[in-house]
Order: structure tokens, then sequence, then C-alpha cells
């Protein structure tokens, strides 16, 4: 993983099929944009195609999802994160709030999940944000720091974060600038004096970027790069965002 340039990391959900997934990928093989990292979620019975495809190029691909227990074991239609390093990903997304909301992930879960992750090497990228009512009664940043406290006691000197602020992801409903910033600036506040002082952060956006507004997003202080649902899915929507991507 490069950790000095913005990401740009598609989060492709419950989409795609083995033709649109070689179309799609071989499109995003031809963009040079230097100053992106480009990654891939994929689902994880198109893991080994994404990874065969990019082989060639700097784009990282990894799951939407591990499991909370370890390895291998009597665990029926689970997948480890030991499965998925040895598939070649290089990253996991962790806590997505569509996994809070229809399968009751929390901290303890989510915790188990980021351990997995670690010890088979693979980045995890944390997902956290609010949901409308939340926002509405101003516990957004309450909520966040309980999110974050997952990462309490962890010993790393790199981690990367999405704010996802619930309400704007899927709707076309983006969050503004200001709340934008303003949230970015208290997770880079916690992660530090969680973490320590030394650790080196990736904070992502993610809620209905798209190539009109990531220009906007990309250039908001503390904001190192995107995560993007539904324009992931479409190659020159998702190069359009990568474009605006720049060198920090
Ligand atoms: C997401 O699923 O992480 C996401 C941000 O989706 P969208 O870009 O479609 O809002």
């Amino acid at each position: 993983m490069i950790w000095h340039k913005q990401w740009i990391f598609g989060n492709w959900k419950m989409h795609g099929n083995l033709a649109d997934n070689a179309r799609l990928l071989q499109q995003l093989s031809t963009i040079n944009n230097n100053n992106a990292h480009i990654g891939i979620a994929a689902p994880f019975p198109y893991l080994l195609q994404a990874v065969d495809l990019v082989k060639n190029n700097s784009i990282v691909i990894g799951a939407e999802d591990c499991s909370r227990f370890a390895d291998k074991g009597a665990y029926t239609g689970e997948v480890s994160a030991t499965m998925l390093a040895d598939c070649g990903a290089d990253f996991v997304l962790i806590g997505h709030s569509e996994r809070r909301t229809y399968f009751n992930e929390n901290n303890e879960i989510l915790r188990k999940k980021i351990d997995n992750a670690l010890a088979c090497n693979l980045i995890p990228i944390l997902c956290v944000g609010e949901t409308l009512p939340q926002r509405q009664s101003g516990q957004e940043t309450a909520v966040v720091a309980e999110q974050l406290a997952v990462l309490q006691g962890l010993s790393v000197n790199h981690i990367a974060v999405a704010y996802e602020p619930v309400w704007a992801i899927g709707t076309g409903q983006v969050a503004n600038s200001e709340q934008i910033a303003a949230m970015h600036a208290f997770i880079y506040q916690e992660i530090l004096s969680i973490l320590g002082e030394n650790v080196t952060i990736r904070t992502l956006y993610g809620g209905s970027v798209n190539a009109n507004n990531a220009a906007e997003i990309l250039s908001i202080d503390k904001v190192d790069g995107a995560l993007v649902g539904g324009a992931s899915l479409k190659a020159d929507a998702f190069a359009e965002i990568i474009a605006h991507a720049k060198t920090e």
C-alpha cells in the first residue's frame, strides 16, 4: 500500500460478474494518474479474478469484509482474513455501514476482524459515520469517537479510516465541505490520541462521491482520498474521480 498519495478506492458491494469485471478492470488499468493510489474492494468470488487482472499494474485489490473468526474452522459460509491474503488481497473494508446495519456488527466483532486482518498483513480500512438522526441531534462526533474507540490498544504505525456519513451513502446527498473538513480533522485528532503521534493516517471520505463533486471533496484538508460505491462501477466516472487526486 502507498501511504503518501490520495487513495481512490472503489467498493463494488454486491455487484459484478466475470465479464463486466474484466471490462471494468481492463479500462481502469489504462488510467495514468501518478497522484492516485487506486484500489478496488471486490466480492469474495471475484477476488482471484481481480488480483489476476491487475497484477501488471499498481491497482490494489481488497475484500469488503472478513470473518471475525481467525484462520480456519467450522464456520460455514465464513471467509477468513487468512484466505483473503492467500488470494492476493492487500486490504479489507471493516465495519461498512451496511455491515453494521444488516449484520449488527459492533466494536467487539469489528475488533476481532481488525486483529485478524492485521495478523495476515492485510490493511483494514475502518468505516465510520453517523446516521441522519444522529447528525440532526448533534451526536456525530460522539458516534464517530465511539466507533474509533475500536482502535484502542492496537499496535500499528499506519491506519486507514473511511468517514462515510450513512445519510450520504448511495443517496446522492453529499456532506458539505465544512462537515467533511470538521469530521476529518476530528478523526485525525482522535486517531493521534488513540494510536500516538507517529502513526501515518489515510482518512477517506465516502458517500455519493462522483465525477462532479470529486474535485471539491479531494481538495479538502485531511481528505486523503475517497471510498466510492456506485460511481466505481462505471469506468468513465471512476476515472474522472481518479483524475482529481492530488499529491499532498
Ligand atoms: C460506499 O458504499 O462505501 C459508498 C460510499 O457508496 P456510494 O458512493 O454509492 O454512496
